[in-house]
């Protein structure tokens, strides 16, 4: 899983400003678009919103024309788990849609996504997702000098069995980011701690978690992106872009500035 030879991208300091910078506008467009998730609206809309937020924020799209990839959000509603397409789907009451987000500043990408409920929506899916979002801290937390990649995985994994009876998708992963979206290494959310290349100060990830109320397959519809769960179960997504500091994990895509700061005691 983890080839040798292949480096991880190193950033300065001013480097990770910039990307800094391009978290920022995700986080904002993320919020702007979940402060209009309510039922009645249309993924167009809201892809509509970020686009706008990219914009007057003086950053470009990761997502648009990735691989023809049409629109500036993913959005993945119910079963769909992640890379659903914005058009004429309209959302309903009870609904859970994952929105992900990237952006460009000076070519540096900042990468994350939020699952929001529409309306009223059942307390299992609540749980589903409220999991999903701890998975990730836990990840986010190990995301720090001197720990191997596949401790981040490991605690996202011991986060969600520990929460309940979830699926966790295995066919997508985290990855490196930086001067392109997708980079060197792809960060399973599943796997034996103290594997892979040692984490460095310097380097940048973007941690995803993907779960569902079932069992964790998945299929690509016709559309060649969307991602389903193949038991229908409804999924969960979240994602940091998280930058490797001298004094601990600098989540670059929180609203807030969140630097988790020195190891917790175990
Ligand atoms: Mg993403
Ligand atoms: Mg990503």
């Amino acid at each position: 899983m983890f080839r040798r030879g292949e480096s991880i991208q190193i950033k300065s300091p001013d480097q990770l400003a910039v990307m800094r910078q391009a978290g920022l506008v995700v986080a904002l467009a993320l919020q702007a678009v979940s402060a209009a998730v309510r039922p009645g609206v249309s993924t167009r809309e809201l892809d509509a919103i970020a686009r706008e937020c990219i914009a007057s924020n003086g950053a470009t799209s990761s997502f648009l024309g990735y691989h023809g990839f049409p629109a500036v959000i993913c959005t993945s509603v119910n079963d769909e788990v992640v890379h659903g397409i914005p058009g004429d789907r309209v959302l309903d009451d009870g609904d859970l849609i994952s929105i992900d987000c990237g952006a460009i500043v000076d070519g540096w990408h900042g990468d994350a996504a939020v699952s929001v409920p529409v309306g009223a929506v059942a307390d299992s899916v609540l749980a589903l997702s409220a999991a999903t979002q701890a998975s990730l801290w836990a990840g986010l937390r190990q995301a720090r000098a001197g720990n191997r990649l596949s401790d981040i995985g490991h605690a996202v994994e011991l986060s969600l069995t520990a929460a309940g009876d979830y699926g966790i998708v295995e066919e997508y992963t985290g990855h490196g980011i930086g001067t392109s979206m997708h980079m060197h290494p792809s960060i399973p959310n599943y796997g034996k701690p103290g594997k892979g290349p040692v984490l460095k100060i310097g380097m940048a990830l973007a941690i995803e978690p993907m779960a569902t109320l079932g069992s964790a397959g998945v299929g690509v519809l016709p559309d060649g992106w969307t991602v389903v769960a193949l038991d229908g179960a409804p999924a969960a997504h979240w994602e940091h872009t998280v930058a490797i500091t001298e004094t601990g994990p600098w989540v670059l895509t929180a609203l807030d500035e969140v630097r988790l700061g020195p190891r917790e005691p175990r």
